[in-house]
């Protein structure tokens, strides 16, 4: 069970905000933010909650 991978990468533009995935992002040549086309992007970690149902 792998839920995570070193694939699922986020990303926020530094301009508009957006949060977007590496796949969303290799629809454009070059790197930059799908939304608006800045080329300033910062790495950030995913948003996978991770918690443990306490039974
Ligand atoms: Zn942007």
């Amino acid at each position: 069970m792998s839920f995570s991978s070193e694939d699922e990468k986020v990303y926020r533009c530094l301009r508009c905000g957006s949060v977007f995935s590496k796949k969303e992002q290799e629809i454009l040549p070059g790197f930059r933010c799908p939304h608006c086309g800045f080329k300033i992007v910062e790495k950030v970690r995913p948003a996978v909650p991770k918690r443990v149902r306490a039974l």
